[in-house]
């Protein structure tokens, strides 16, 4: 290659065009060949002519010239053609070597062409080293310009370190006479600059097989080395990261292990006889085991998180349950602050979804948590909506707003760091690690949502996440009253002193088309009360807080008592440290008591309760109540057929407080099953219900009756429909009566005691209630003095302390559930076991020996129902415990 760079392709014309002169040249070549072997012929012609003439006896020249003899045409005929095919074959002959030319200086052509235009720098050495051809591309890399390049060493390009090694290389081509690629090393390039580089060497060898020199392609891979250096930094880092990460993980796993058995064990002490001054000090022990329990917690989560570890569950759950159970969780510490304690779901907000509740809980304990925290005065209310809803799938948008020290924009990105606090003096007034919202960030984005917030310094902040759930639809959604519930002429009255609260209640009395009367004082609603007596309206419900100022909850019931008439049943709102104190309530004839947060459900169990009772003199109902109202039926065993979850639990609470067994099945199909395999006194048969409706269930049952060759059971129809002849297809389907939906308790008392009258006996109302209440509590009473050596004083010292320890037991139950602490579960339901049976309360000893073999196999979950169940049972045993302490001797 005589020029050191490349030609330019623009050279290529002039190529082409010598190209083509060539081939004209050779053309003309073989055409000359022709040519010259007819010359030749025609000379031939001439002098064999002329030799003719000389030796020929007659004869002239021009004779032989035209006129040859035979012999003579033919030996010129043969030369012509001998000469003709000699001048075709050199020109064939010429022709082929052109077109080898040709192809030649095309295929070179190509080559330069794409050497000079790839990206890669292209060099050629001699055996000396030095630079005989290299390309633009080579040039860029090594930043020299052509003329200095040319001739160059390229030893001049190597760093000294590299020298010998690069050249090692060469030498081993040389050697092998293979060619190599991808060697790595560093070029100096003309300004100094370092740049990685990798090349292939292979030989260029002369035609006699001897090495000329080498050629390579050389390529930058500066770019490439800094991003393997940096993905290597990372990793290392990353790594290191983990084994930190696990490392927590683990110490706090080991941490959690014992400081479990101390809280359980604390518990068990709890439970047990202590002295005053010993219950307090191990109260101190206790709650500095939670505390130390949630850092822990904390931690672990935090580290799990990091390391990757943490994994989330999917299980079905109802939020609005769901969010009224957590809320109450941390209800005791709000009121305790005499903060308010408030939710509110948006009612398009689908209730039955799927997603893992305990990590949503733990994002949502933790917000209230620190707003309880952070709050001294004033409300903390959690707001659920809609973020978007679509097949099946819901993003929920939660925020929890508080009116408490608010963060100063500066610090409102900052908190959601891990161990970092608004403020140092902030963090040491009120304690805290900075983990719980960096935990809760992580945990929101695990979940698929993103979490922020919004704060005025002074004024409160609201703390907003969205979180993904899939939606169960193959569930019905049972917060919604089925269609034949008609409330819409059932009028209640709400006081409050809380706005949110107060707005909250009324709005769900009213998707429930119950008209809501609200006060925020005791004042307003004495007001009120009074202006609906005035119009002759009653009041069907009174929801009252019985955190009300001065005494005003209690004037006001007694208010109502005397002003609004008999219809009235009142919902007393109990926060959780009013609950300690809710004797004082008692002697005023309250129908229910909910604690505060209150829950839709709470909430419709008093609409039921207030329904049930509907109907009924508050004078009788009163004296029911202060005997006991679960004794107006004998213990009848009663099968339910109804489809809607309202209706079941209306039904279901209804013959509990009547002290019956009732079987509650969905459609009229289950109804036959569980007929043919039970005994019972009566079936209430829902007429309208999928599958199989009441009137073919009843049908069926009276056609195997009949089969059987006797018994009749009764069959109650109950029915929405109001229409005239309804009666009388009840009747003919085989049904004995029929109560009309919503269902009156009085009107069913009283189908229940026609059907049945020597059982219940002619007029329900005039059961010897009394006479049986008392008689049952004092064979209760007798039983337990017998189990407490008749000794007075012993049994209600116990019963004294089972009274106090019992509720924060309960309290202890929801904990562990919340935090998923299936060994604290356990102790504390053993214990709560051990209580229920000294007291001879047989179902709440079940219930706590059930809920503490969940606890024992991990199915924490499953105990939340359980816990709420051992709770009423627990309740229901502590009125009557009362009375048994009033009556004991001693
Ligand atoms: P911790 O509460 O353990 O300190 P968090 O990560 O939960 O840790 O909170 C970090 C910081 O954010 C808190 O120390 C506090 O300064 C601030 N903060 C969180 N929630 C609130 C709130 N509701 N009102 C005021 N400040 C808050």
């Amino acid at each position: 290659m005589a020029d050191h760079a490349f030609p330019k392709p623009s050279r290529n014309i002039v190529h082409r065009l010598l190209n083509l002169r060539n081939h004209f040249s050779v053309a003309r070549l073989s055409d000359r060949v022709l040519l010259m072997g007819l010359g030749v012929v025609c000379v031939y012609w001439v002098f064999e002519s002329i030799l003719f003439w000389l030796t020929a006896e007659e004869g002239t020249f021009l004779g032989a010239f035209f006129n040859p003899g035979y012999n003579e045409l033919l030996s010129r005929l043969l030369v012509l053609c001998f000469f003709m095919i000699f001048g075709s074959q050199v020109g064939h002959i010429l022709r082929q070597r052109q077109a080898l030319n040709e192809a030649l200086a095309g295929s070179e052509e190509k080559h330069r062409t794409i050497i000079a235009n790839i990206e890669d720098g292209y060099f050629e050495i001699d055996i000396y080293g030095k630079l005989t051809a290299f390309n633009d591309a080579f040039r860029n890399i090594t930043g020299y310009a052509a003329e200095q390049l040319a001739l160059q060493d390229y030893g001049r390009l190597l760093t000294p370190a590299e020298t010998e090694r690069v050249f090692g290389a060469f030498q081993n081509v040389r050697r092998t006479g293979r060619a190599i690629k991808d060697l790595g090393f560093v070029i100096v390039r003309h300004d100094g600059a370092r740049r990685w580089v990798e090349t292939s060497i292979s030989p260029i060898t002369s035609a006699d097989g001897n090495l000329r020199g080498y050629r390579g392609i050389l390529r930058d891979v500066t770019r490439r080395r800094q991003a393997d250096a940096l993905k290597q930094e990372k990793m290392a880092a990353e790594a290191a990261s983990r084994s930190k990460s696990e490392f927590l993980a683990n110490m706090s796993h080991e941490i959690r292990t014992p400081l479990n058995a101390i809280i359980g064990l604390v518990e068990l002490l709890l439970a047990s006889q202590l002295s005053q001054e010993q219950r307090e000090d191990l109260k101190v022990v206790q709650s500095a085991a939670y505390a130390l329990l949630s850092v822990i917690n904390d931690i672990l989560d935090f580290s799990k998180i990091e390391a990757g570890r943490l994994e989330l569950e999917r299980s079905p759950f109802n939020l609005r349950d769901f969010l009224g159970e957590a809320l109450k969780i941390l209800a005791v510490r709000a009121h305790e602050k005499r903060l308010e304690l408030a939710y509110r779901v948006a009612p398009d907000v689908p209730d039955r979804l799927v997603g893992d509740h305990h990590r949503f809980r733990q994002v949502l304990l933790n917000l209230i948590g620190n707003a309880v925290k952070f709050t001294d005065a004033g409300e903390i209310v959690v707001f659920a909506q809609c973020e978007s809803l679509a097949d099946d799938r819901l993003v929920l948008h939660v925020a929890v707003r508080d009116t408490g020290a608010g963060i100063p924009t500066g610090k409102q990105v900052m908190i959601f760091e891990a161990f970092s606090q608004a403020d140092g003096s902030t963090s040491r007034r009120y304690g805290g690690t900075g983990l719980g919202l960096a935990v809760s960030a992580q945990l929101v984005n695990l979940m698929g949502g993103r979490i922020w917030v919004k704060s005025t310094l002074g004024e409160g902040s609201v703390f907003h996440f969205t979180m993904a759930f899939d939606v169960d639809s193959s569930q019905p959604e049972d917060h919604h009253l089925p269609a034949d519930i008609d409330l819409s002429r059932m009028q209640a009255l709400v006081v409050d002193d809380n706005a949110t609260n107060l707005k909250i209640l009324c709005e769900m009395l009213s998707s429930w088309k119950i008209t809501a009367k609200a006060a925020t004082s005791a004042e307003e609603g004495r007001e009120l009360i009074d202006q609906l007596r005035q119009q002759g309206e009653t009041i069907d419900l009174a929801l009252i807080d019985s955190d009300l100022d001065q005494e005003g909850a209690l004037a006001l019931i007694r208010h109502l008592h005397r002003q609004a008439g008999e219809g009235a049943r009142i919902t007393l709102m109990l926060t959780t440290t009013t609950a300690k104190t809710a004797d004082r309530f008692q002697r005023e004839g309250i129908a229910n008591v909910v604690t505060k947060p209150v829950r839709p459900s709470d909430l419709l169990d008093a609409v039921i309760k207030a329904l049930s009772e509907e109907n009924m003199p508050m004078a009788t109902w009163r004296e029911i109540k202060s005997t006991d109202a679960r004794t107006t039926l004998p213990p009848l065993d009663i099968l339910v057929a109804e489809d809607t979850p309202f209706n079941q639990k209306y039904i279901r609470r209804l013959l509990d407080n009547w002290r019956c067994r009732t079987t509650v099945v969905a459609n009229g199909r289950l109804a036959i099953e569980a007929w043919s395999h039970k005994r019972f006194d009566l079936i209430l048969m829902d007429v309208q219900m999928p599958e199989m409706d009441g009137l073919s269930a009843t049908a069926r049952i009276r056609d195997l009756e009949r089969e059987k060759g006797g018994g009749h059971i009764p069959i109650i129809a109950m029915t929405a429909h109001a229409m005239k002849g309804d009666r009388e297809r009840c009747l003919d389907a085989g049904m004995d009566d029929y109560v009309p939906k919503p269902i009156a308790s009085a009107s069913l008392h009283k189908a229940i005691a026609r059907l049945l009258p020597s059982m219940v006996g002619a007029d329900p109302m005039r059961l010897p209630v009394a006479d049986g209440g008392e008689t049952a509590l004092d064979d209760e009473l007798a039983g337990l003095m017998a189990a407490f050596n008749n000794d007075g004083a012993f049994f209600k010292d116990v019963a004294g302390m089972f009274l106090s320890d019992y509720p924060p037991m309960l309290e202890t139950l929801a904990q562990a559930i919340a935090r998923q602490d299936g060994d604290l579960l356990r102790r504390t339901a053993h214990a709560l076991k051990g209580m229920a049976r000294n007291f001879q309360i047989e179902d709440a000893a079940a219930t706590a020996l059930q809920i503490e073999q969940m606890g024992g196999q991990g199915h924490i979950d499953a105990a939340a129902g359980l816990t709420q169940r051992l709770s009423d049972e627990l309740a229901r045993f502590e009125g009557r415990l009362k009375q048994m302490m009033a009556r004991a001797p001693g």
